[in-house]
């Protein structure tokens, strides 16, 4: 049988997010949560190939307690089992210390998996390592950005873009893969599933203690995130009057290099060669 890994990460939803201008952090704890959006692509992915093929998902976070609501919200779509990580010695781990965790989470939970998807970021910390990451931790081989997936013969064959190449790919199992955005649309959560979801489905939660880990998330996290602040920037609007050649000459004393400097050319050596 097919056995699917999913990672998914809770994050806030963006339209709640504030932040606090006092210590320059994001307000998260005030923010209602959501499945990350490529998470949910991910999700996507995995139930198409249960659907062709069978299969079994397994889906699984690490985060606050609160996040058991993407996990009821994948039991709710099609995902099999969910397993939280949950502890207060997993709070504040960077992607280095995240994907140590899912590592061993997996290995202790479902050593015999075939593919684990990931999303190829999150929508609040964006860094899209730990796919990446959790590739190494799993010593297995495994592709990012990945828009399209189809399975012979315990053969992945994958289609990514790169710098504007459709590429064409094939991994032997087991592997990992990072599922972007563009393809693989998530289906609507049934409303009888949700019921389900939350009546008849456990969540098996684990803690640092459960996985023998001797680690403290912050501690541990080779990361360290010194500021996050908004730049502050300024907008004005001019207004130029008069002939057109007055105020192209006047564009080009007050632009002319910052514009040359953008596209490289020496704005004046330009008007010559022309
Ligand atoms: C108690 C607790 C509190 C936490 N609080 C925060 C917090 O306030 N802010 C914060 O950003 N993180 C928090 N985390 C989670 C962890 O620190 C981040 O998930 C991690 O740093 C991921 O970074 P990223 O968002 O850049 O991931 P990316 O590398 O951009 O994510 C790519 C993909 O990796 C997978 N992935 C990433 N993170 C997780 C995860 N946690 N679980 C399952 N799959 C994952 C997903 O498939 C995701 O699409 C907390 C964890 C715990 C246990």
């Amino acid at each position: 049988m097919l056995k699917l890994i999913v990672c998914i990460k809770q994050v806030p939803m963006v339209s709640e997010l504030n932040w606090d201008p006092r210590t320059g952090t994001l307000k998260r704890d005030l923010a209602e949560g959501m499945m990350n959006p490529a998470c949910h692509h991910a999700l996507e992915a995995a139930l198409r190939l249960k659907d062709l093929h069978g299969g079994h998902i397994t889906a699984i976070t690490m985060g606050p307690p609160m996040a058991e609501e993407v996990l009821r919200e994948a039991l709710a779509i099609g995902a099999d089992r969910c397993i939280l990580l949950t502890d207060k010695r997993m709070a504040g781990a960077d992607t280095f210390m995240t994907s140590y965790i899912l590592a061993r989470a997996i290995e202790k939970e479902c050593p015999d998996f075939d593919i684990v998807l990931c999303g190829c970021h999150t929508s609040d910390s964006e860094t899209a390592q730990v796919g990446p990451q959790l590739t190494e931790e799993l010593k297995i081989p495994g592709a990012a950005y990945v828009e399209w997936l189809e399975l012979n013969d315990n053969v992945l064959r994958m289609k990514r873009l790169s710098d504007n190449f459709l590429e064409t790919l094939e991994m032997d199992l087991p592997g990992l893969v990072t599922v972007t955005t563009s393809q693989y649309q998530p289906r609507y959560v049934p409303l009888a599933g949700l019921q389900d979801a939350y009546d008849k489905c456990d969540i098996i939660t684990l803690n640092a203690e459960d996985l023998k880990l001797e680690i403290a998330g912050i501690k541990d996290s080779p990361t360290r995130i010194l500021k996050v602040y908004s730049p502050d920037s300024e907008k004005k609007n001019i207004e130029m009057k008069g002939p057109a050649k007055k105020i192209a000459e006047e564009l080009l004393d007050k632009f002319g290099r910052k514009i040359g400097g953008t596209i490289q050319k020496d704005l004046k050596a330009y008007g010559q060669e022309q």
